[in-house]
Protein backbone atom coordinates (compact mmCIF):
# COMPACT_ATOMS: atom_id res chain seq x y z
CA UNK A 1 0.00 0.00 0.00
CA UNK A 2 1.38 3.25 -1.03
CA UNK A 3 2.11 5.61 1.96
CA UNK A 4 -0.07 8.44 1.52
CA UNK A 5 1.00 12.25 1.08
CA UNK A 6 1.07 14.29 4.06
CA UNK A 7 -1.64 17.38 4.22
CA UNK A 8 -1.10 20.58 6.34
CA UNK A 9 -3.83 22.59 6.10
CA UNK A 10 -4.26 26.48 7.89
CA UNK A 11 -7.46 27.33 8.88
CA UNK A 12 -7.44 31.50 9.02
CA UNK A 13 -10.58 31.21 11.01
CA UNK A 14 -12.20 34.73 11.07
CA UNK A 15 -8.77 36.51 10.90
CA UNK A 16 -6.55 39.07 8.53
CA UNK A 17 -8.08 41.61 6.47
CA UNK A 18 -7.25 41.47 2.61
CA UNK A 19 -4.28 43.45 2.87
CA UNK A 20 -2.92 41.30 5.67
CA UNK A 21 -3.96 37.95 3.37
CA UNK A 22 -1.87 39.32 0.91
CA UNK A 23 1.12 40.02 2.73
CA UNK A 24 1.16 36.92 4.41
CA UNK A 25 0.93 35.19 1.54
CA UNK A 26 3.66 36.92 -0.55
CA UNK A 27 6.17 36.01 2.56
CA UNK A 28 4.98 32.08 3.13
CA UNK A 29 5.18 31.68 -0.68
CA UNK A 30 9.21 32.50 -0.22
CA UNK A 31 9.43 30.64 2.81
CA UNK A 32 7.99 27.51 1.79
CA UNK A 33 9.56 27.44 -1.96
CA UNK A 34 11.34 24.12 -3.22
CA UNK A 35 9.59 22.06 -0.55
CA UNK A 36 8.35 18.95 -1.40
CA UNK A 37 6.55 15.73 -0.48
CA UNK A 38 3.91 17.45 1.64
CA UNK A 39 0.85 19.20 0.42
CA UNK A 40 0.02 22.47 1.73
CA UNK A 41 -3.54 23.96 1.91
CA UNK A 42 -4.46 27.57 2.85
CA UNK A 43 -8.21 28.41 4.17
CA UNK A 44 -8.33 32.37 4.45
CA UNK A 45 -11.56 33.91 5.23
CA UNK A 46 -14.24 33.76 2.22
CA UNK A 47 -13.29 37.46 2.03
CA UNK A 48 -9.61 36.82 1.53
CA UNK A 49 -10.31 33.95 -1.13
CA UNK A 50 -9.82 35.86 -4.34
CA UNK A 51 -6.59 37.62 -3.04
CA UNK A 52 -5.16 34.69 -1.90
CA UNK A 53 -5.96 32.76 -5.34
CA UNK A 54 -3.76 35.55 -6.73
CA UNK A 55 -1.05 35.39 -4.88
CA UNK A 56 -0.37 31.89 -4.81
CA UNK A 57 -0.56 31.84 -8.58
CA UNK A 58 2.11 29.68 -9.99
CA UNK A 59 2.45 27.58 -6.34
CA UNK A 60 1.14 24.26 -5.70
CA UNK A 61 -0.58 25.46 -2.17
CA UNK A 62 -4.20 24.65 -2.36
CA UNK A 63 -6.85 27.21 -1.73
CA UNK A 64 -9.77 26.12 0.38
CA UNK A 65 -12.45 27.48 1.73
CA UNK A 66 -14.13 27.43 5.72
CA UNK A 67 -17.23 26.16 4.94
CA UNK A 68 -20.12 26.37 2.31
CA UNK A 69 -23.55 25.83 2.04
CA UNK A 70 -25.23 22.66 0.79
CA UNK A 71 -26.75 24.04 -2.45
CA UNK A 72 -25.74 25.45 -5.69
CA UNK A 73 -27.64 28.20 -5.77
CA UNK A 74 -31.17 29.61 -4.15
CA UNK A 75 -32.94 31.87 -1.49
CA UNK A 76 -29.92 31.31 1.32
CA UNK A 77 -29.37 34.78 2.43
CA UNK A 78 -25.60 35.21 3.12
CA UNK A 79 -24.39 31.49 2.37
CA UNK A 80 -21.99 30.86 -0.04
CA UNK A 81 -22.42 28.07 -2.34
CA UNK A 82 -19.68 25.08 -3.41
CA UNK A 83 -20.32 26.31 -7.18
CA UNK A 84 -18.70 29.92 -5.65
CA UNK A 85 -15.83 28.38 -4.40
CA UNK A 86 -15.12 26.27 -7.13
CA UNK A 87 -15.62 29.40 -9.20
CA UNK A 88 -12.87 30.99 -7.28
CA UNK A 89 -10.29 28.49 -7.56
CA UNK A 90 -10.79 26.26 -4.16
CA UNK A 91 -9.91 22.48 -4.29
CA UNK A 92 -10.79 21.93 -0.60
CA UNK A 93 -13.54 23.06 1.76
CA UNK A 94 -13.09 22.66 5.89
CA UNK A 95 -16.53 21.05 7.19
CA UNK A 96 -18.17 20.14 10.02
CA UNK A 97 -15.60 22.53 12.39
CA UNK A 98 -16.20 22.21 15.92
CA UNK A 99 -16.81 25.91 16.14
CA UNK A 100 -19.44 25.90 13.70
CA UNK A 101 -21.19 22.66 15.45
CA UNK A 102 -21.11 24.86 18.73
CA UNK A 103 -21.88 28.13 17.91
CA UNK A 104 -23.63 27.64 14.48
CA UNK A 105 -25.56 24.30 15.80
CA UNK A 106 -25.03 22.57 13.04
CA UNK A 107 -26.05 18.95 13.01
CA UNK A 108 -24.58 15.72 11.16
CA UNK A 109 -27.33 15.85 9.17
CA UNK A 110 -26.18 19.11 7.74
CA UNK A 111 -22.83 18.06 7.78
CA UNK A 112 -23.64 15.32 5.30
CA UNK A 113 -25.80 17.19 2.92
CA UNK A 114 -22.18 19.59 3.05
CA UNK A 115 -20.27 16.70 2.10
CA UNK A 116 -22.01 15.27 -0.58
CA UNK A 117 -22.74 18.73 -2.30
CA UNK A 118 -18.45 19.44 -2.04
CA UNK A 119 -18.39 16.08 -3.75
CA UNK A 120 -20.99 16.52 -6.20
CA UNK A 121 -19.37 20.06 -7.12
CA UNK A 122 -15.90 18.46 -7.37
CA UNK A 123 -14.77 20.01 -4.06
CA UNK A 124 -12.72 17.76 -1.84
CA UNK A 125 -13.96 18.05 1.94
CA UNK A 126 -11.28 18.62 4.76
CA UNK A 127 -14.21 16.88 7.89
CA UNK A 128 -13.26 17.42 11.08
CA UNK A 129 -14.75 14.95 14.16
CA UNK A 130 -13.72 15.02 17.86
CA UNK A 131 -14.94 14.84 21.00
CA UNK A 132 -15.09 17.56 23.80
CA UNK A 133 -14.14 17.33 26.84
CA UNK A 134 -16.66 15.99 28.87
CA UNK A 135 -17.01 13.24 26.12
CA UNK A 136 -13.13 12.10 26.82
CA UNK A 137 -13.81 12.23 30.75
CA UNK A 138 -16.65 9.55 30.60
CA UNK A 139 -14.57 7.64 28.62
CA UNK A 140 -17.13 8.05 25.10
CA UNK A 141 -14.29 9.43 23.36
CA UNK A 142 -14.71 6.76 20.55
CA UNK A 143 -18.61 6.36 20.59
CA UNK A 144 -18.39 10.00 19.75
CA UNK A 145 -16.23 9.34 16.76
CA UNK A 146 -18.40 6.85 15.54
CA UNK A 147 -21.05 8.31 15.69
CA UNK A 148 -19.98 11.60 13.71
CA UNK A 149 -18.30 9.68 11.15
CA UNK A 150 -21.25 6.95 10.89
CA UNK A 151 -23.38 10.81 9.91
CA UNK A 152 -21.58 12.14 8.11
CA UNK A 153 -20.13 9.97 5.84
CA UNK A 154 -23.51 8.28 5.69
CA UNK A 155 -24.48 7.24 1.76
CA UNK A 156 -21.18 8.58 0.19
CA UNK A 157 -19.83 6.10 -2.46
CA UNK A 158 -16.54 4.54 -2.01
CA UNK A 159 -14.59 6.55 -4.42
CA UNK A 160 -15.62 10.17 -2.47
CA UNK A 161 -14.62 8.68 1.00
CA UNK A 162 -11.05 7.53 -0.34
CA UNK A 163 -10.04 11.19 -1.52
CA UNK A 164 -11.58 12.50 1.53
CA UNK A 165 -9.66 14.07 3.99
CA UNK A 166 -11.07 14.00 8.01
CA UNK A 167 -9.45 15.63 10.17
CA UNK A 168 -9.50 14.05 14.17
CA UNK A 169 -9.70 17.29 16.11
CA UNK A 170 -10.30 16.85 20.15
CA UNK A 171 -12.34 19.74 20.49
CA UNK A 172 -10.50 20.03 23.95
CA UNK A 173 -6.98 20.68 22.46
CA UNK A 174 -8.82 23.30 19.96
CA UNK A 175 -7.18 26.75 20.73
CA UNK A 176 -6.37 25.75 24.02
CA UNK A 177 -2.74 25.10 23.98
CA UNK A 178 -2.79 21.92 25.06
CA UNK A 179 -2.00 19.35 22.53
CA UNK A 180 -3.61 15.74 22.29
CA UNK A 181 -0.02 13.24 22.94
CA UNK A 182 0.58 11.90 19.95
CA UNK A 183 -0.24 8.38 21.13
CA UNK A 184 -3.63 9.80 21.60
CA UNK A 185 -4.05 11.57 17.96
CA UNK A 186 -2.87 8.40 16.68
CA UNK A 187 -5.28 6.56 18.65
CA UNK A 188 -8.06 8.47 17.61
CA UNK A 189 -7.11 8.41 13.76
CA UNK A 190 -6.56 4.64 14.13
CA UNK A 191 -9.91 4.37 15.15
CA UNK A 192 -11.27 6.50 12.23
CA UNK A 193 -9.71 4.51 9.75
CA UNK A 194 -10.91 1.24 11.05
CA UNK A 195 -13.83 2.44 11.18
CA UNK A 196 -14.19 3.58 7.73
CA UNK A 197 -12.41 0.05 6.82
CA UNK A 198 -15.74 -1.58 8.37
CA UNK A 199 -18.12 0.88 6.60
CA UNK A 200 -16.30 0.71 3.58
CA UNK A 201 -13.18 -1.43 3.01
CA UNK A 202 -9.44 -1.67 4.33
CA UNK A 203 -8.85 -0.23 0.56
CA UNK A 204 -10.74 2.95 0.53
CA UNK A 205 -9.52 2.92 4.43
CA UNK A 206 -5.82 3.47 3.20
CA UNK A 207 -6.25 5.90 0.69
CA UNK A 208 -8.70 8.53 3.37
CA UNK A 209 -6.45 10.90 4.88
CA UNK A 210 -6.50 11.66 8.45
CA UNK A 211 -5.30 14.59 9.92
CA UNK A 212 -4.67 15.73 13.31
CA UNK A 213 -5.95 19.25 14.84
CA UNK A 214 -5.76 21.06 18.27
CA UNK A 215 -2.81 23.50 19.18
CA UNK A 216 -0.23 22.23 16.80
CA UNK A 217 3.02 23.90 16.29
CA UNK A 218 6.62 23.55 15.25
CA UNK A 219 7.36 22.32 18.83
CA UNK A 220 4.97 19.40 18.10
CA UNK A 221 4.58 18.59 14.48
CA UNK A 222 7.38 16.02 13.82
CA UNK A 223 6.27 13.56 17.17
CA UNK A 224 2.92 13.97 16.01
CA UNK A 225 3.58 13.38 12.45
CA UNK A 226 5.94 10.49 13.32
CA UNK A 227 2.76 7.85 14.33
CA UNK A 228 1.69 5.60 11.97
CA UNK A 229 -2.28 6.93 11.55
CA UNK A 230 -1.49 10.76 11.33
CA UNK A 231 -1.11 11.87 7.81
CA UNK A 232 -1.24 15.48 8.27
CA UNK A 233 -2.65 18.52 10.45
CA UNK A 234 -5.37 21.39 10.70
CA UNK A 235 -3.47 24.61 12.02
CA UNK A 236 -5.85 27.27 13.41
CA UNK A 237 -3.61 29.85 15.66
CA UNK A 238 -0.31 28.94 14.78
CA UNK A 239 -0.75 29.16 11.17
CA UNK A 240 -1.58 32.95 11.66
CA UNK A 241 2.12 33.24 11.24
CA UNK A 242 3.26 32.64 8.09
CA UNK A 243 6.95 31.79 9.56
CA UNK A 244 5.13 29.74 12.20
CA UNK A 245 3.30 27.39 10.04
CA UNK A 246 6.13 27.37 7.23
CA UNK A 247 7.99 25.90 10.20
CA UNK A 248 5.22 23.44 10.84
CA UNK A 249 5.00 22.02 7.15
CA UNK A 250 9.03 22.14 6.83
CA UNK A 251 9.18 19.90 9.77
CA UNK A 252 5.99 17.76 9.01
CA UNK A 253 8.22 16.47 5.91
CA UNK A 254 10.27 14.44 8.15
C1 LIG B 1 -8.56 24.35 14.32
O1 LIG B 1 -9.15 25.40 14.29
O2 LIG B 1 -8.93 23.46 13.55
C2 LIG B 1 -7.47 24.18 15.26
C3 LIG B 1 -6.93 23.00 15.37
O3 LIG B 1 -7.08 25.29 16.00
P1 LIG B 1 -5.74 25.42 16.90
O4 LIG B 1 -4.61 24.94 16.06
O5 LIG B 1 -5.66 26.87 17.22
O6 LIG B 1 -5.96 24.56 18.11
Amino acid sequence: MGKREPIIAANWKMHKTVAEAREYVRRFRELVEGFSGVEIVLAPPFTALPAVREELCGTAIALAAQDMWHEPLGAYTGAISPLMLRDLGCQYVIIGHSERREHCKETDELINKKLRAAFAHGLTPILCVGEKLEDRRAGLTQAVLERQVRADLAGLAKGDVARLVIAYEPVWAIGTGETASPQDANEGAKFIRALVAKLWDEATAQSARIQYGGSVKPENIAALMAEENVDGALVGGASLDPAAFAEIVRRARG
